[in-house]
């Protein structure tokens, strides 16, 4: 079960990571293929004995795996259900409604497209939906936390559109929306983009409707990373203010690897129709299935209590990790990420993550809203849904500060994040 008390576990029917047994038998692909057998029992062991604090990772359930591995993936199934270009469609058919059906009920939508195989060809779609190569389009700027699919000059969208970025308060590391509103007006933007890697608060979608209203442009929310707080109604839902959502099924979600996009009905068609055929080709229906699964899991109130734990066990980190010396970006989280900069302990982020990466504790660097140092990134999906609980948070923050001060024996440190890690297995067995 993704969460520990005995209460959660009665309210929880979902079968879960942590208490279910590994499904795959890899005695098989041992056999036949012993490199990359055992490549995948290697991976099998470093996620189970290292913490895995990148925000945007999760446990997937046995039964998404199950779903993953399955002869769906023999399919093909370009268009959509009932509109196939390829015969023998009937299950594919079946599975794509049921998904549909299911994130529409999730997340309060009007339409669905399960489709699209990441988060970035969810925005790319959305973007083909809605713009024309070279129009203006407004989004947090990269140094902020904007993705790469919000301009950056090595991704389409940095190619094809002509990005205006807006920024946060330096001081408050909060989004500045005077700032959005006055770029809104001076730059015109066909679209704006709220969303971000990084950014530890909700985004104010009110706000940000409001503004795009009054410059005409369409309300695009990339809101890859909480769309899983969304599900579990631990984080407000863009679904009423944005013309489009973009996100990926893979991050707090804890589906498969993959993305979607919500839409009202009026551009369901012109959504539909940019995944595919304009941005893709067949869907890869096995992808499908498991993010029908996914979504069903998501709607369980074991779920629900999952998301809201996942929110706390941040903010009880965020608050350890200040009593650490760490600075806090915002001053604490709404989400499951947590931004700490540790300048204040004398070590750069780079330096930071490379020691805290020694001890196990495995995370990323990412942007500061102010001067040009990194920060570390780190999330809560992953660690709750192996159950950790509050006090496993403080420890971990404890465990934090004395790997990147580089405190103490080296050897014990890592030994402590194994035992850590081991006593909260994501797959038995
Ligand atoms: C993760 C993320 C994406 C892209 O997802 P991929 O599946 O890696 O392509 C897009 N936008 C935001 C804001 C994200 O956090």
């Amino acid at each position: 079960m993704p969460v520990s008390t005995p209460a959660a576990r009665a309210a929880a029917p979902a079968p879960s990571p942590s208490d279910t047994a590994m499904p795959q038998d890899f005695g098989a692909l041992l056999r036949q293929d012993p490199e990359i057998g055992g490549i995948l029992l290697a991976e099998t062991a470093r996620q189970s004995s290292t913490l895995q604090l990148i925000a945007a990772e999760n446990f997937t359930s046995p039964a998404v795996l199950a779903a993953l591995g399955s002869p769906l993936v023999n399919k093909y199934a370009e268009g959509y259900p009932g509109a196939r270009y390829h015969g023998g469609c009937e299950q594919a058919d079946a599975v794509e409604r049921a998904a549909v059906r299911r994130a529409m009920s999730l997340f309060g939508a009007e339409h669905a497209n399960v489709q699209p195989h990441s988060g970035s060809s969810a925005v790319l779609a959305a973007y083909a939906a809605l713009l024309r190569p070279g129009d203006t389009v407004l989004a947090m700027g990269l140094p902020y936390g904007g993705h790469l699919t919000h301009g950056a000059p090595g991704n389409f969208s940095g190619r094809w559109f002509d990005f205006a970025g807006y920024g946060v308060d330096p001081d408050s590391g909060l989004i500045d929306y005077a700032q959005v509103r006055a770029l809104a007006r001076a730059r015109r933007p066909k679209a704006i983009v709220c969303g971000s890697i990084s950014y530890p608060r909700h985004p104010d979608y009110e706000q940000f409707r409001d503004i795009a209203d009054e410059a005409g442009a369409y309300l695009i929310a990339d809101a890859a990373h909480p769309m899983g707080l969304i599900a579990g109604g631990a984080a407000p839902s863009p679904v009423p203010y944005a013309d489009v959502v973009c996100a990926t099924t893979h991050k707090v979600l804890r589906g498969p690897r993959g993305g979607m996009i919500l839409c009202g009905v009026e551009l369901s068609e012109r959504i539909d129709r940019a995944v595919f055929p304009f941005t893709q080709g067949g869907a890869q229906m096995h992808t499908v299935a498991a993010k029908a699964v996914a979504f069903g899991e998501a709607a369980t109130p074991g779920y629900t209590v999952y998301a809201h734990r996942v929110v706390a066990h941040a903010r009880v980190l965020a608050a350890a990790l200040e009593a650490e010396g760490f600075e806090i970006t915002t001053g604490g989280t709404d989400t499951h990420i947590v931004v700490a900069d540790p300048a204040p302990l004398g070590v750069d982020g780079r330096a930071a993550r490379e020691r805290l990466m020694a001890a196990g504790m495995v995370l990323d660097t990412c942007a500061l809203p102010y001067g040009d140092a990194r920060g570390l990134r780190l999330g809560t999906a992953a660690v709750t849904t192996q159950g950790m609980d509050e006090d496993d948070m403080a420890r971990i923050a404890v465990l934090f500060g004395a790997a990147v001060r580089d405190e103490g024996d080296a050897g014990l440190l890592r030994a402590e994040v194994r035992g850590l890690a081991e006593r909260n297995p994501p797959y038995a067995g």
